[in-house]
């Protein structure tokens, strides 16, 4: 199978570009390497896919390219005859979008916008994108399930995450376009991002400074290991014979039960207190952390609680790993990467 992965130089991208490549598949990757965050771990995660691909059955191209300007995408499209997409690329972060509405819209809504279409004229045989836990804003029942509605995202990030999805719709009921989303819950693993709190706190831990701890630690997410996040995009993506006509999630339009448009959560099904998070990364590091308790940011959701049963339905996909043992591969990957450097 020929695979198109978007935001490949990315801590998802990367790891389901080199799932892929290990399994024998032939991948593109497009990434811009924008400078969200460090691009030299960027090119790190480049590198290794490389690395990867040079071992590996499966071709490998990459194109350092924009989204969000059509040539980019429609050259690609030209250029390969894809049997999958998966759009991974975006501008992620919740604060960020606080103060950068403009960047979300470019690389969240123009960039999907080129995928979408291109995959439309392609007939492309599906299409599986990110969104996020975000997307179900404050106040909404616990577990978060696909058939609460979902309709009041908070952050500007998550409200351009709830458009992909709705562009998603608009596309499979229009055009008959196969699309799946995976709501996302807080990713975490090696080869982490650097804006989130993992890898902060342990940059921190081990600079002997103070971590900053909001809404004093008591808040929760679910947090899911980013292996068992890319057995479920993969298993998704695979599933195409079975996007089932009797099952949509009935957001954002019941109505429309016929399209091939299908929506899911992908969580650990397991809350963790942040504070319980911290103490994880304690002993992974064999060090007490100074913490800094501080109130609540703006725009940060108390709680996150995913409900996996569709997913699990779909395509029998349980994430499995126990933030002891996820949190622990992180700190081993960063002793051993910024060690080397
Ligand atoms: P990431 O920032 O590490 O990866 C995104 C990649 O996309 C980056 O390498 C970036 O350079 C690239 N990119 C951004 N805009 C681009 C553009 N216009 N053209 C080309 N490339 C572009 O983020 P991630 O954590 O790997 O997230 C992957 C996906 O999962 C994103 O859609 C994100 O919104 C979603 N998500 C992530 C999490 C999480 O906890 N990590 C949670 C929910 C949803």
């Amino acid at each position: 199978m020929k695979v198109l992965v978007t935001g490949c130089a990315g801590f998802i991208g990367f790891h389901t570009a080199q799932r892929l490549l290990k399994r024998g598949d032939d991948v593109v990757g497009i990434d811009n390497v924008n400078d969200y965050y460090d691009t030299s771990l960027k090119e790190a995660r480049l590198k290794e896919l490389d690395t990867t691909a040079a071992q590996s059955e499966g071709r490998y191209e990459f194109v350092r390219g924009d989204l969000a300007e059509q040539t980019v995408v429609d050259d690609c499209f030209k250029a390969h005859k894809f049997d999958r997409v998966i759009h991974l690329a975006a501008q992620a972060g919740v604060r960020y979008s606080l103060e950068n509405p403009h960047s979300y819209v470019r690389s969240n809504i123009v960039a999907f916008t080129n995928i979408i279409e291109a995959c439309r004229y392609a007939a492309t045989p599906h299409l599986t994108y990110a969104s996020t836990s975000s997307v179900y804003g404050a106040n909404t029942k616990m577990p978060f399930s696909e058939h609460d509605g979902a309709n009041h995202p908070l952050q500007f990030y998550a409200a351009t995450k709830k458009a992909n999805e709705m562009m998603a719709h608009s596309y499979s009921h229009l055009f008959g376009l196969p699309t799946t989303g995976l709501r996302f819950f807080t990713v975490y693993g090696p080869w982490g991002r650097p804006d989130m709190a993992l890898f902060k706190f342990t940059q921190k831990i081990l600079a002997g400074e103070p971590i900053p701890v909001f809404n004093h630690g008591n808040h929760t997410r679910d947090f899911t290991y980013v292996d068992d996040i890319v057995e479920g995009v993969l298993r998704a993506s695979d599933d195409i014979a079975a996007h089932n006509p009797d099952w949509s999630s009935g957001d954002p339009d019941p109505a429309s039960s016929n399209a091939p448009f299908r929506l899911f959560n992908i969580g650990n099904n397991n809350p963790v207190k942040l504070s319980a998070y911290i103490e994880a990364i304690e002993s992974s590091l064999g060090i007490k952390a100074q913490k800094e308790l501080l109130p609540l940011q703006p725009g940060d959701a108390p709680d996150t609680f995913a409900d996996s049963t569709e997913l699990k339905k779909a395509v029998g996909y349980k994430a499995k790993t126990s933030v002891e043992i996820g949190v622990a591969n992180f700190v081993s990957w960063y002793k051993s990467f910024y060690n080397g450097r």
